[in-house]
């Protein structure tokens, strides 16, 4: 290896978790000497446990509670394109197989082996995300890596995640290769529109793709209403399946207009209906005097809860959400409720769509509970960054 590489160095007891598959060791867990404290954020380092043996090779920010991310248990491995390379064509073999196009999130962080990393592919178009200091220093090991696995036409980092500030990042989005431009993708056997540099997140929302089918699968010859629909993943899919009309609400216009031209590409355009709106007022004016029916209501919001600070009253924005939605469902029709919300655990996030269905004198069972796609795999040692919940119901 070219350079020495610094050593951090865990506290008495600390390097249990590590040992047992954990790939973080947080600030507190660490000895934060001088010398620790003065290796530049985003380094490599050797973790060593209190003994002084090395567990591996982390990514390393003196300033950020997960302090110490783990690359590799192999302290002799070199990090450069070749090992980043390495773990990018497993991620995407298993993709290929369990998806079938080139439309996929293809690494999903510590899942895939590469903690703050994530990559959502649109054929030959990559749209990635750095969230840790220490990928954010290997990126252009990172772009060369991705270059030589799947030699795209268009990379664009879309590095404005607000989680990028904790890791004493700057937000910003940057084209690396090509334009950047919206992109058609394919999912679920329908067209869909992304735009890549301006659109939230990624452009697009693939831990839905499941969700998706299984709902239009549901509205065949019926009603639906889409709330929070972004660009129609839920709402145009149901159209193209069978759904008689659907209408999308959203308060983003250019994720409406991204709906609109999706409506389009899929033959849809006369089925589907368009109303840019705040969602809890839309909901309300739908419920009012002549309350509009639907066979199907899907409420995908974005996370009500972002802070652990505002996680009671946060919660309780889905039980709002369900008891305004729930009245719009006709007798025996579905409700479709998700939670994006990370700090919202599964058995809290049942509470409150009981608890909105309750207020809305609604009784019914729930069909299905599920969570995210099978491109966004979980690390069994982080359970908690499985964030997606999911509730099936069909109400009397
Ligand atoms: N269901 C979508 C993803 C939803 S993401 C899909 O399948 O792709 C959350 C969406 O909620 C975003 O499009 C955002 O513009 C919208 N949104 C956020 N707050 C809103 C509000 N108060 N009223 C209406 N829409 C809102």
């Amino acid at each position: 290896m070219a350079k020495k590489l610094p050593s951090v160095l865990l506290r008495s007891g600390e390097d249990r978790r590590v040992r047992a598959g954990h790939p973080w060791a947080f600030s507190n867990e660490i000895l934060m000497d001088a010398e620790t404290k003065a290796i530049p954020p985003g380094s490599l380092a050797y973790l060593r446990a209190p003994s002084g043996e090395a567990l591996g090779l982390v990514t390393f920010n003196p300033h950020s509670l997960i302090a110490a991310r783990l690359l590799t248990t192999n302290p002799e491995a070199t990090v450069d394109a070749l090992f980043l390379g390495r773990r990018i064509a497993n991620a995407a073999a298993l993709r290929d197989r369990l998806i079938g196009v080139p439309y996929y999130r293809l690494i999903h962080a510590e899942a895939d082996g590469l903690p703050g990393v994530i990559v959502d592919r649109f054929g030959d178009a990559l749209v990635v995300q750095l969230n840790s200091a220490g990928m954010d220093a290997l990126t252009p090991v990172l772009l060369e890596a991705l270059e030589a696995e799947l030699s795209p036409k268009t990379i664009v980092l879309k590095n404005d995640s607000p989680v990028r500030e904790l890791e004493g990042l700057k937000r910003e989005v940057t084209v690396a290769k090509g334009n950047g431009e919206p992109i058609e993708l394919i999912e679920n056997g329908a067209k869909f529109v992304a735009d890549l540099s301006e659109g939230q997140k990624t452009g697009w929302f693939y831990d839905q793709r499941d969700n998706r089918r299984f709902m239009a699968g549901l509205a065949r010859d019926a009603t639906v209403l889409d709330v929070y629909s972004y660009s129609g993943g839920f709402g145009v899919l149901a159209a193209k399946e069978g759904a008689k009309a659907v209408t999308c609400i959203d308060r983003s216009a250019a994720a409406l207009d991204a709906a609109k031209q999706a409506a389009k590409l899929n033959g849809v355009d006369k089925v589907v209906s368009f109303d840019k709106a705040e969602a809890f007022e839309a909901l309300e004016k739908l419920g009012g005097t002549h309350a509009r029916k639907f066979d199907v209501v899907i409420c995908d919001p974005p996370a009500f809860v972002k802070s652990r600070k505002d996680l009671k009253t946060g919660a309780q924005g889905y039980r709002k959400l369900v008891r305004l939605a729930a009245p719009l469902v006709a007798r025996g029709g579905f409700l479709f409720v998700a939670s994006c919300s990370h700090l919202v655990d599964p058995p809290v996030f049942a509470d409150q769509v009981k608890r909105g269905l309750r207020d809305a004198e609604r009784t019914g069972r729930i069909l299905r509970s599920s969570g995210a796609a099978l491109d966004h795999p979980v690390h069994p040692n982080l359970p908690e960054t499985a964030y997606l919940k999911a509730l099936t119901l069909q109400l009397d």
